[in-house]
This record gives C-alpha cells, sequence and structure tokens, in this order.
C-alpha cells in the first residue's frame, strides 16, 4: 500500500464526510422584515433531513431559497461546495415535488413522468424503459403508464409527481409539504412510503412540514424553526427527550413543565412539585447554581399514579380533572397546587381506576426527567 494509495482513500474518506447542501449565515429580508435570520447548516449526503415550524417560522422562504425561486439577500448556498445561491432555478440540478403536485392533468401518467427527460432530449424508447423503471419503484403497476391523470386517485397522483421528481435524477429533492392535502390514512401510509423510497434511492431528501409527527416518522435529522432560525437541530428522539428550549419542547408534543431554581446545596426547588432527588440536581446532568432558573421536563408517559405506600425521585399531588380515551392510550388532566394542570399518559391495558375529582398523588423519576436552563 503505497502513500498515493493511502493518501486517494482520505481524499475519498474526506469527500464523503463533504456536505452535500451547506449553508453559511443565509438572511432573507422582505423590505425591513427578516423572514430568515442568517442559518448555517450542513446537509450530509444520502441524508433526510426536515424542516419543521409552525406557520410563518420562515420553512417555505428556506426551501424557496434552496431550490432557487426566492433569491438570497446575503450568505452563500453551496452544493457540493460550489455557489448556487445565484444560480437561477432551472439551471441547479435539484427538484422540488409541491403540496400542489404541479403535474400535467392532460398527459398521461408516463407523459408527466417522461417530461424531464424530455427536456434532456433522451430518446422515446429509453423515456419509456425509465418511466416504466419509475413507476415499478414507486410501486405502481406498468399499465398505469396509459392512464390519464384526471383518472389516479390523490394517493396515485403523489406517486406519480414522485416518480417525475426521481426522473430528472436531481441531486437533491425538496419537499414542500407534499402530504398536507391528503386524508389521515393516506398521509399515513405515503409517510412511510417516502421513507422506504429515501432508503431505496439513498438520495438526499430535504422536506419541510409544520407536522412534527410526520418529521419524526421520516426524517435522520430535525430542524425546528422558530421566527427565521433553527432552535435545535436533532434526530427525533434527541429533539424530543432532550429539548435545547421550552418552545421546542412543547412543540414536540405534550410535556409537563415546571419552573425550578437551583438551591444553596446544589439541589432544586420548584412551587407545587417535591423534590426528593438524592445529593443534588447534576444526577439530572446539569448543575444549577443558587437562584439559577430552569425548566423540569416530564413527557405524560413517564409520570405514574403512586399508592400510598409508593415514593419517587418527583412527587406532584392534586386532584384528577379528567380522563380522555386517545384509542390505544388514554389521557389524564390532573391540576395541582400552583393551579397548573398536568398531562399523564398511559396505556389502555394500564388504565388507572382512580374517579375523577379524587385526590392522586404523582411521581416520576430523574431518568425520565430533563432540565432546559433558562426562565
Ligand atoms: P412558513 O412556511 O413557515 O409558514 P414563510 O416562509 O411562508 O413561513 O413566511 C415567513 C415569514 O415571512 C412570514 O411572516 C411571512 O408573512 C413572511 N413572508 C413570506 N413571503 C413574503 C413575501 N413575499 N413578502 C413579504 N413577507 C413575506
Amino acid at each position: 500500500m503505497g502513500p498515493e494509495f493511502i493518501l486517494n482513500l482520505w481524499k475519498a474518506q474526506r469527500m464523503e464526510m463533504q456536505p452535500i447542501l451547506s449553508l453559511k449565515n443565509v438572511v432573507k429580508n422582505y423590505g425591513d422584515f427578516t423572514a430568515v435570520r442568517g442559518i448555517d447548516l450542513d446537509i450530509t449526503e444520502g441524508e433526510f433531513f426536515t424542516i419543521v415550524g409552525p406557520s410563518g417560522s420562515g420553512k417555505s422562504t428556506m426551501i424557496r431559497m434552496l431550490v432557487g425561486m426566492e433569491d438570497v439577500s446575503s450568505g452563500e448556498i453551496k452544493l457540493r461546495n460550489n455557489r448556487i445561491d445565484q444560480t437561477p432555478a432551472n439551471l441547479r440540478p435539484t427538484c422540488m415535488v409541491f403540496q400542489s403536485l404541479a403535474l400535467f392533468p392532460h398527459m398521461s401518467v408516463g407523459q408527466n413522468i417522461e417530461f424531464p427527460l424530455k427536456l434532456r432530449k433522451e430518446n422515446p424508447a429509453n423515456r419509456k424503459q425509465r418511466a416504466l423503471e419509475l413507476l415499478d419503484l414507486l410501486r405502481l403497476p406498468a399499465s398505469y403508464y396509459n392512464k390519464r391523470i384526471s383518472q389516479c386517485s390523490g394517493g396515485e397522483k403523489q406517486r406519480v409527481a414522485l416518480a417525475r421528481a426521481l426522473a430528472f435524477d436531481p441531486e437533491i429533492l425538496f419537499f414542500d409539504e407534499p402530504l398536507s392535502a391528503l386524508d389521515y390514512r393516506l398521509r399515513k401510509t405515503l409517510e412511510k412510503e417516502l421513507k422506504d423510497l429515501h432508503d431505496r434511492t439513498g438520495k438526499t431528501f430535504v422536506y419541510i412540514t409544520h407536522s412534527l409527527e410526520e418529521a419524526m416518522v421520516m426524517s435522520d435529522r430535525i430542524a425546528i424553526m422558530k421566527e427565521g432560525e433553527f432552535e435545535q437541530i436533532a434526530t427525533a428522539d434527541e429533539i424530543y427527550g432532550k429539548p435545547v428550549s421550552r418552545f421546542v419542547a412543547e412543540f414536540m408534543g405534550e410535556v409537563n413543565l415546571f419552573s425550578v431554581e437551583g438551591t444553596k446545596s446544589e439541589g432544586l426547588q420548584g412551587n407545587g412539585i417535591e423534590i426528593h432527588v438524592n445529593g443534588n440536581a447534576t444526577e439530572l446532568g446539569v448543575s444549577l447554581k443558587k437562584g439559577e432558573k430552569a425548566a423540569l421536563m416530564v413527557r405524560p408517559e413517564y409520570v405514574r399514579f403512586l399508592q400510598s405506600t409508593e415514593t419517587s425521585d418527583f412527587v406532584v399531588r392534586g386532584i384528577l380533572q379528567a380522563e380522555f380515551a386517545l384509542g390505544s392510550r388514554i389521557q389524564y388532566e390532573v391540576t395541582i397546587s400552583t393551579g397548573k394542570t398536568l398531562t399523564v399518559e398511559k396505556l389502555r391495558e394500564d388504565r388507572f381506576s382512580g374517579e375523577i375529582g379524587s385526590d392522586v398523588t404523582l411521581g416520576f423519576d430523574t431518568h425520565h426527567v430533563h432540565l432546559i436552563r433558562g426562565e
């Protein structure tokens, strides 16, 4: 093994590690309103990367800049280390799948899928072969090749739009809320199909949605966007279990948050919550200075109803206010002395038998809580 071979191997590995898409301080201003505030981001080749955020947080603006439908006000976008932020959309080797699909209704399924290949002046036989391969990839029967778009169901149209996007053979596929107009069942099916398609094609997918559930099912990493900035970029598990802010914690599903502060003896104290953590708050992986404020987070599924003989690291007393059956799970609302309402969730088989209006004691343990610094 000569030094040249090792150098080439090293170069190849470095190439692999280089992001396919890289953003440096990307800003978008509309007049004096800043919709995107200096985003830095690296997306890895083959990644399924999702941007989630409430309406108005800047998701569409971001993705429109990435595909070239919107100019950046400042900053850089690089694709494989080449600047593309000044390149018009039609000259970028990327492709966007829209919520509206933008299929040609008067054309057949086959003609729609072949459209990008026709633009590239591919010969008819190759075009048809590729269209049939893509139909197969999207698990649509070959007989659909001649079907009119108007004869396809919502889910089938969605698959045709995906097949057409893949026919472009783009470096990156961008998705702008492609499932949000579909009904619940179809959305759930297509979420899984999209994830599967991503695995099978190995392409880089960049996806935006306001639906966290959708993001969690499909993505390798999720960016939570708020007011033009990313609050947190991490895996779904990390964002769910270790959110960096109250905003992320609350955005990521039901959550119980207690305002706590550090005590002199490196412990914790908070209103309405008894803290029996042995030793000090460093057991939580964070130590708070005396008087330093934080939010103590516990997800509803980790809160238990305690028997009178039981105890736990954290204990809260309250009154059971309501019970909601959510299918396989049951959700409970408990109000505590501070007036705050807590949410507890149990599987149906572990249903709690207490009466509505009765006193209850809730408990949870250190390894299920997470501290978020700040007010
Ligand atoms: P999202 O996709 O997260 O709902 P958008 O990117 O559409 O958010 O919008 C982000 C912010 O930028 C919003 O406050 C919106 O009103 C504003 N905005 C979007 N497009 C324009 C535009 N063309 N002109 C002025 N303001 C805009």
